[in-house]
């Protein structure tokens, strides 16, 4: 790929995830919902192996860009609507964290995890600042002080390629490329949009939001994730990683004050370190082992092929992102901006048709 197709090399540490490589090749099929159905499969499978799965440069109806053939556009497309992919992957969260946070000490066994609750702010009352949250309970084994933790899930595209890269050390330059475009996504859902006013409610500062949270006791974390199933560093560091580069300060010191953002540094700082529940996996894992229940099976969670609740759980996250991204491929499809008289474009045929892409014998 560097010698021959550099212009996808930069994509390597988004395409190597394997939570995204799980499902096409390491979960039991015994499990019905664990199957992949013909399309997300062929879509999935192309997409880690980068090749085609649209043809290429058919303008999209944004008007100012074309669709790549391998579906790249669809992830930065204004035109396209990440709404249900970005629901999907709300709904399967939820549920695969679940026993792996009970698993962990933070919640007792069987808790769902709560989805887009409305939280009932001052500051804005139908603001749902979190897709998927949790409050860790106080009596668990995990010391943790804070009400509610929640997640802010965030599709993003895919990253550019870095604009300086040397060959020695190509490799770290291009996963720190890969993470600062996740961090990017981060650091604009700390830094909450404000909101224009409206005729019931006047301007809405995003910072004051986030401070009400944060002063409710409450943790936002940004869960980013990139076309490709790469985790951004906070999504890593709750999972595994517990810890991940920092970002730069937001600004505190400006003549304008809609730039002023003290509480997303605050709440930043809370998200990334203890007690915020980190490295969550990491935690279930150890409790597993240790754990003498009679009830103990040898595959966490029934999953046939996970001995461990942080390979389970990261299979089930994969899972939902293929199922997630098929969608939301499928339906860039009606971004495609044909001629009158031509077919209308089915994807189905497309992928199975022989001639797609050239075989060298
Ligand atoms: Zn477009």
């Amino acid at each position: 790929m560097f010698e021959h197709q550099q212009e996808h090399f930069h994509l390597l540490p988004s395409i190597l995830s394997p939570t995204t490589s799980y499902p096409l090749i390491a979960m039991s099929r015994c499990p019905i919902k664990n199957r992949l159905t013909p399309l997300p499969f062929l879509l999935s499978i192309r997409r880690k192996l980068r090749l085609p799965i649209f043809p290429n440069n058919i303008p999209c109806c944004c008007g100012h860009k074309l669709h790549d053939e391998f579906g790249d556009h669809a992830f930065s497309c204004d035109k396209g609507n990440k709404k249900r992919a970005h629901n999907v992957i709300a709904q399967d969260f939820a549920l695969a964290l679940s026993p792996a946070l009970a698993q962990a000490g933070y919640i007792h066994p069987n808790t769902p995890l709560t989805i887009e609750p409305l939280i009932y702010l001052r500051s804005d009352p139908t603001a749902r600042p979190f897709d998927i949250s949790f409050s860790p309970d106080p009596t668990s084994s995990h010391v943790c002080p804070y009400t509610t933790i929640g997640a802010d899930i965030n599709i993003t595209g895919s990253p550019p390629p870095p604009k300086h890269a040397t060959t020695e050390d190509i490799l770290n330059i291009i996963t720190a490329n890969a993470d600062n475009n996740l961090q990017r996504h981060e650091r604009s859902k700390l830094g909450r949009m404000h909101k224009p006013p409206t005729n019931t409610f006047p301007f809405i500062h995003g910072d004051t939001v986030i401070g009400e949270l944060y002063h409710k006791n409450m943790v936002l974390i940004p869960f980013t994730i990139d076309p490709h199933g790469r985790f951004g560093p906070m999504l890593q560091a709750f999972l595994t990683t517990s810890n991940h580069p920092p970002q730069k300060p937001w600004r505190t010191t400006h003549s304008n004050t809609k730039y002023h953002r003290p509480n997303a540094n605050l709440m930043y700082s809370r998200a990334s370190n203890p007690p915020c529940p980190l490295g969550i996996l990491t935690s279930a894992d150890i409790n597993w082992h240790e754990s003498l229940s009679p009830t103990r099976r040898s595959f966490f969670g029934g999953s046939y092929t996970a001995p461990t609740p942080s390979i389970h759980t990261m299979q089930l996250l994969g899972l939902s992102l293929s199922k997630a991204y098929s969608s939301l491929l499928c339906s860039a499809t009606r971004t495609f901006c044909l001629p009158p008289t031509a077919p209308a474009f089915d994807l189905y045929s497309f992928l199975t048709a022989e001639d797609t892409y050239l075989v060298h014998r």
